[in-house]
């Protein structure tokens, strides 16, 4: 069904994804048996699908594609030296205000009105700093030596690795490291779904350069955020850049671009380019011995950084679609194949025909299902809800085996966007697949 395109922008669309998320296995609340945690989500079969495929296609082209870029996974937990030195114990906290009266906690610097409580209209208190922090305690002692803390960003796990990582692989400037990893944070007002949250993850960049040319690849890495940006399926007029002023920058950093991102709930932060100078190294007391110019030197930094939660959140904001034809609306995702959780759905025509079963099952599912993983089966219902179903979970292609594939074997290919029909040999499915892939 290919129809009119209708009512994407309306003022309801977080509510449909987050209720499609819940439905159809994407996401799901935290806890939510015993009433939820706030700024908690759980991830279902499709959610973690799709999540994994925007990881993926980030580390092939920021890790695997490159000569220069390192990967790293650092453990979560380090000492509390760590953060201490990066400025975090001392400085990673947000305003935070309490209402006198029914003592709530709000982000002082979120509200419109300082002085009266958005909930019940009593009094707030003065405004105190809020360490962000998880602290924990490592082993049994329990003394304050066995403080440490859920690391707030992956950043500092590759900072710590800096020497490790030169002196197993002696690269030359400029070079970087990269991360995926979970990050927390005890947010003050967690909201939005996935766009603010205590327990969420990171893609992140530290790209080391010689000081004086820190402003030519800060415009790189820009160019190659935006590329990557587009590369996965978001909606590039909602994107915008915003030069982060003094007052407004982390600690660590002298410049920052944030990108920003037109959700339903306004326009927020989806990710950040920031020029960290050396603050970092130097704060750990790291160099780097620059062999061709014998010189020890502390390299800067460029930092492009992605968090992954927001990053599905504004796929699934950029590719829902609803179309209508014939006064019959279909909601779809129009994810790209690449991203998409399942890439086709193989369907025998009706269930009850053992031949077409057998068909379907041997000589399409199965070997697709080994040479992509991300293939469904799907026989319930009539062909239409079929449809319907896949394409609520961006399911690009969906394949079913009639009564003439058992004579010709070929199979209808139904596109998800165009809803228009292809009759494709089975010998060739797998390679009309990977081209779509591609
Ligand atoms: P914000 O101003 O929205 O709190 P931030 O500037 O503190 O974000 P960074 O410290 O730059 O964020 O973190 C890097 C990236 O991690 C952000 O661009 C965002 O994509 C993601 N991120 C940060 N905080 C959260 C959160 N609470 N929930 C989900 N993702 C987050």
């Amino acid at each position: 069904m290919s129809g009119k395109n209708i009512k994407k922008n309306n003022d309801d669309l977080m509510e449909k994804i987050v209720s499609l998320c819940k439905r159809r296995g994407f996401v799901f609340p935290g806890s939510e048996i015993y009433g939820g945690l706030g700024g908690a989500y759980d991830w279902g079969h499709f959610g973690v699908a799709l999540k994994n495929n925007i990881k993926q296609n980030w580390w092939k082209k920021f890790v695997e594609s490159r000569p220069d870029m390192y990967g790293v996974d650092a453990a979560i937990l380090m000492r509390q030296e760590v953060w201490q030195a990066s400025g975090h114990v001392a400085g990673f906290a947000d305003p935070m205000v309490e209402c006198e009266k029914c003592k709530k906690k709000f982000r002082a610097d979120q509200l419109e009105d300082k002085k009266k409580c958005a909930e019940c209209g009593g009094k707030l208190g003065t405004v105190v700093q809020f360490n962000m922090m998880f602290q924990t305690k490592v082993g049994a002692s329990g003394d304050s030596s066995a403080i440490s803390y859920l690391r707030p960003e992956t950043a500092q796990g590759m900072f710590v690795n800096f020497k490790n990582t030169v002196d197993a692989f002696h690269p030359k400037l400029p070079f970087g490291m990269a991360q995926i990893g979970k990050a927390f944070r005890n947010e003050i007002t967690p909201r939005d779904f996935l766009f603010r949250q205590r327990e969420f993850e990171q893609m992140e960049i530290e790209y080391f350069v010689r000081q004086e040319n820190w402003e030519e690849h800060f415009e790189y890495w820009k160019g190659e955020m935006l590329d990557w940006m587009e590369e996965v399926g978001l909606d590039m007029a909602k994107v915008h850049e915003l030069e982060v002023s003094k007052e407004d920058r982390a600690h660590y950093s002298s410049r920052t671009v944030d990108f920003e991102f037109d959700y339903p709930f306004g326009k927020k932060e989806l990710f950040g380019l920031a020029y960290r100078t050396n603050f970092d190294l130097k704060a750990h007391k790291l160099d780097y011995l620059d062999e061709e110019r014998s010189e020890k030197i502390i390299p800067h930094v460029i930092e492009p950084t992605f968090g992954v939660d927001r990053a599905v959140l504004a796929v699934l904001l950029s590719a829902y679609c609803e179309d209508e034809k014939d006064g019959e609306i279909r909601s779809f995702l129009k994810l790209k194949p690449n991203i998409a959780p399942v890439i086709c759905a193989v369907s025998p025509l009706l269930k009850n025909k053992p031949e077409l079963v057998e068909y379907a099952n041997t000589k399409v599912y199965a070997p697709l299902k080994t040479e992509f993983g991300r293939v469904a089966w799907d026989d319930n219902g009539n062909i239409g809800k079929r449809y319907r179903r896949q394409d609520e979970i961006g399911t690009p292609f969906c394949i079913v085996i009639d009564f003439d594939t058992l004579t010709d074997d070929s199979v209808t290919v139904r596109d998800r966007d165009t809803g228009k029909q292809e009759r494709i040999k089975v010998v060739d499915l797998k390679k009309y697949i990977k081209e779509k892939i591609s």
